[in-house]
């Protein structure tokens, strides 16, 4: 850390900022300038106490910090890319993987049909929600349980791996008892106990970007999941809360390259979320993997118009396997299969 000390500082109150930050673990180092000085602070930011409280002195102009907050997520701590590897099927570190499935699971005949349509196309992974968190009490929650038992049925029947969302602490343990991949959906970004819970489970997790979560806050969410000992983390970008009233999101595609330089965890990236409109999946899903997102979460149903939840942002199968076409020219660009 470095404390910028205000201009003309008196000696007695250099002092007094050297010794607090002796006192506080970390080696001081003052440089004395003409006019102001600074007190470098070496030592190891993220196991000693942070220094910003030294702002409160009133000769402290600024506390900066040099280290990053999130440790074992950044590049520093690990250069290579991590791969998640969900029983075989590979994610990160130039293997991409195609997510897709309904948006909820709403009965057998919906799921099924969708998980062998989506197999065909190159899918790998199956979505849908049973733990479904709505915006409004009164909407369509999901099926839960049965929800749960039907995303088995898909597996048992496809080979599909299974994501799908757990929304809180008490529901860990049985989702993941389905689940290939816990999804943490972006209201639930910064929920901190669900995260350790997740960790704890040993499964997979896609944790989604918060609606409103910056990307240092994205990364320290992740940094949770691996200080509890789970490795197999994935970023997912699904777009932010902006001004924008076109989209229903804005899909942050700086955020996936940012991401992606800062940290070795694979990104995915969810156009469906990140733009609401199923119009415009096609080409967010090109813009994304020509980017380098090592997977792609997309929302696909039988038939939208009659979705039980987020109609308006799903394809159906007709457009799903345009979209896996269209997507081949921007894999191979950069070194990948599907
Ligand atoms: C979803 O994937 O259907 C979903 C609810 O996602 P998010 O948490 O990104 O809104
Ligand atoms: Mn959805």
């Amino acid at each position: 850390m470095i404390i910028v000390l205000r201009p003309h500082t008196s000696r007695d109150l250099i002092e007094e900022v050297i010794s607090e930050v002796a006192k506080l673990g970390y080696e001081p180092a003052p440089i004395h300038g003409a006019t102001q000085t600074i007190v470098a602070a070496i030592g190891d930011e993220s196991t000693h106490q942070n220094l910003e409280s030294l702002s409160a002195l009133p000769q402290v102009e600024r506390v900066l910090r040099v280290q990053k907050r999130f440790k074992l997520a950044s590049r520093e701590s690990q250069p290579a890319d991590s791969v998640v590897d969900v029983d075989g099927v590979k994610i990160g570190g130039g293997h991409f993987a195609m997510m897709a499935g309904p948006c909820s699971v709403e009965s057998e005949e919906q799921l099924l049909t969708t998980a062998r349509a989506v197999k065909a196309a190159g899918a790998k992974i199956l979505r849908g929600g049973a733990y479904k968190p709505r915006t409004s009490p009164y909407e369509f929650q999901g099926l839960g349980k049965e929800g749960l038992r039907l995303l088995e049925l898909a597996r048992r029947e496809t080979g599909l791996k299974i994501i799908t969302e757990v929304l809180s602490e008490r529901d860990v343990e049985h989702v993941a008892a389905t689940a290939d991949i816990l999804q943490i959906g972006a209201r639930n970004a910064q929920n901190f106990q669900l995260l350790i819970e997740c960790a704890k489970s040993g499964k997979a997790v896609l944790l989604k970007r918060g609606m409103s979560e910056r990307i240092e806050e994205w990364l320290l969410a992740a940094e949770y999941l691996l200080a509890h000992g789970n490795p197999k983390v994935i970023l997912c970008e699904r777009g932010i809360r902006t001004f924008e009233t076109y989209t229903r999101n804005t899909l942050d595609l700086a955020a996936v390259a940012i991401a992606k330089k800062e940290s070795h965890l694979p990104v995915v990236v969810d156009p469906s979320q990140g733009c609401g409109r199923s119009d415009l999946v096609t080409e967010l899903c090109k813009g994304a993997v020509a980017l380098g997102a090592d997977g792609l979460l997309v929302e696909v149903h039988p038939n939208p118009a009659e979705a039980m939840s987020d109609g308006q942002q799903q394809v159906d199968f007709h457009a799903f396997r345009g979209l896996m076409e269209g997507i081949q020219p921007f894999l191979q660009a950069t070194g990948r299969t599907l």
